[in-house]
């Protein structure tokens, strides 16, 4: 078989399985925004009949013939990216047999179910032996992948491939250190205010689409509408759906949700849709995905000029409400140690994930057993943060990745973080009138450059080069760290050490 006819074969098989991967995101969409309560059992069974479709083309043994038969061949640029990108998933999906697939399901719902009544009950014991069951499949899993790994990095590889588990712990104990001088200078100095005011939903829901729109959303290929907890999809690069979630008095919390989603889903728009089919119009990592959504929401959205252009734009809806760009921004820009990630401010979010990696990564090497987690956990919070969780449900039950075997997602987070600040610092160079512009909601040259030096590259980079592309040989951690001086030191009135 030509080269030709094989990739064209490819593509076909990819082309199924992109349209497949979108009708089962729209089947979890609806479920989490329109479906009725007892639409739940029906939806179960659709979306796991269809997930078993999917993952019958992912592994056909076709797709091995046809990476075979490209095996060694001239191949251009997109053709390379497409067949590294398939033979890792390739490999991935069919090194695990179906009953090693079944166990880790059924362990995984046992796992979740019993996290639901443990953080409701603050009873960690009970969701202990559940949890070790798990984690026990996971490292399974990762050594029929790749027995030659550590099985931390095979497991981050299916978030953030390209990055590793001995880059991380160099990466995350610099930052630890610079987060924590951060955060015990501004300890002993005065609060900043919080923005208080009643809103209702549907003026805050007018507000968080002109403030989309001047981002660059496209409103004819994607959607906001309402979920309990904020979350984007791209079913496809022309539909993208965005939900968020109305605080009534806290209208930056709404709106910091729906701009974070804004850059998540501006990053699916800007895919480069005539790669479909490919592989390679897809995002490069979990971290370069969550680089897009915290670049909108803190780089830009916390930014003094961007709360500028917002109290004109809150002043014009709402005129009885305090707009007062200073207001908003120290209010916007408060750090607040506290036990839960989830509502974190962007300094010490950091430290609640490297809290969350430094753990994980004792577990699997065999440092730490899942008896000990809570008294580990409730340790590190005191030390990175000064803060003790008075009960296992503010503590180590508090979020949901772990109960579905999701380790090594967490430090998308902190890589998303560490990109942002680069893309910031790159970004304030190559366009001398940035904060003049954003002073003005003139946002839309912003994510052109976002498409063109990351949207539009898709996968075909891991994301540790295309970020190399874009920011050079520059220290992410010390750009991170300056950034954060340099706004919440001047808000503080405190200046980093020398
Ligand atoms: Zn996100």
């Amino acid at each position: 078989m030509g080269t030709a006819e094989a990739w064209t074969d490819l593509t076909a098989v990819v082309r199924d399985v992109e349209a497949l991967e979108g009708a089962l995101g729209l089947l979890e969409w609806d479920q989490q925004t329109m479906m009725p309560r007892r639409g739940a059992a029906g939806r179960g069974a659709q979306i796991a009949a269809l997930a078993k479709v999917l993952h019958e083309r992912v592994t056909q043994p076709k797709v091995g013939d046809l990476l075979g038969a490209l095996e060694g061949q001239a191949l251009d640029e997109v053709q390379a990216a497409g067949v590294r990108n398939l033979r890792r998933s390739y490999a991935r999906a069919t090194r695990v047999s179906p009953t090693l697939v079944g166990k880790i399901a059924e362990a995984q719902s046992d796992a979740f179910n019993a996290w639901l009544t443990a953080k409701q009950d603050s009873d960690f014991p009970t969701f202990a032996p559940k949890l070790e069951k798990l984690l026990d499949l996971v490292r399974e899993r990762a050594a029929v992948i790749d027995p030659a790994a550590h099985p931390y990095d095979t497991l981050l590889d299916e978030f953030d491939p390209g990055t590793t588990m001995a880059d991380l712990r160099v990466t995350f104990a610099r930052l630890q250190k610079g987060l924590g001088e951060l955060l015990s200078a501004v300890r002993d100095h005065a609060e900043l205010p919080v923005y208080d005011h009643p809103f209702d939903a549907a003026g805050q829901r007018g507000l968080h689409r002109e403030v989309l729109t001047a981002m660059g959303f496209d409103f004819d290929a994607g959607r906001l509408d309402d979920a309990e907890h904020p979350f984007s999809l791209g079913l496809h690069p022309d539909d993208v759906r965005i939900t968020t979630h109305m605080y009534p008095t806290d209208l930056l919390s709404s709106l910091s949700g729906s701009i974070h989603e804004g850059g998540h889903a501006l990053y699916e728009q800007g895919l480069p849709v005539h790669l479909r089919g490919t592989t390679v119009a897809k995002p490069a990592s979990f971290g370069l995905h969550e680089s897009q959504s915290r670049f909108w929401e803190n780089y830009i959205g916390r930014s003094r000029p961007f709360c500028e252009w917002l109290g004109g734009r809150i002043a014009a809806r709402f005129p009885d409400a305090p707009a007062d760009a200073d207001l908003l921004y120290r209010s916007a820009n408060r750090i607040h140690p506290g036990m839960i990630r989830i509502k974190a401010d962007e300094v010490t979010y950091n430290l609640h994930i490297i809290v969350r990696f430094e753990l994980e990564v004792m577990l699997f090497d065999g440092k730490l057993t899942v008896r000990d987690l809570p008294e580990a956990w409730n340790a590190r919070y005191q030390e990175y943060l000064g803060v003790t969780p008075k009960n296992d449900a503010e503590g180590v039950l508090q979020d949901v990745h772990w109960s579905s075997g999701a380790i090594g997602y967490f430090p998308s987070y902190t890589l998303g973080n560490l990109y942002a600040a680069s893309f910031g610092k790159v970004l304030e160079t190559e366009m001398p009138d940035l904060w003049e512009r954003v002073g003005k909601g003139d946002l839309l040259p912003i994510r052109e450059w976002l498409r063109t030096n990351v949207h539009q590259k898709g996968t075909m980079k891991l994301a540790p080069a295309l970020v190399k592309d874009v920011v050079g040989e520059q220290d992410l951690v010390e750009n991170l760290l300056a950034y954060l001086w340099g706004r919440h030191g001047a808000l503080y009135g405190v200046k980093r050490p020398v």
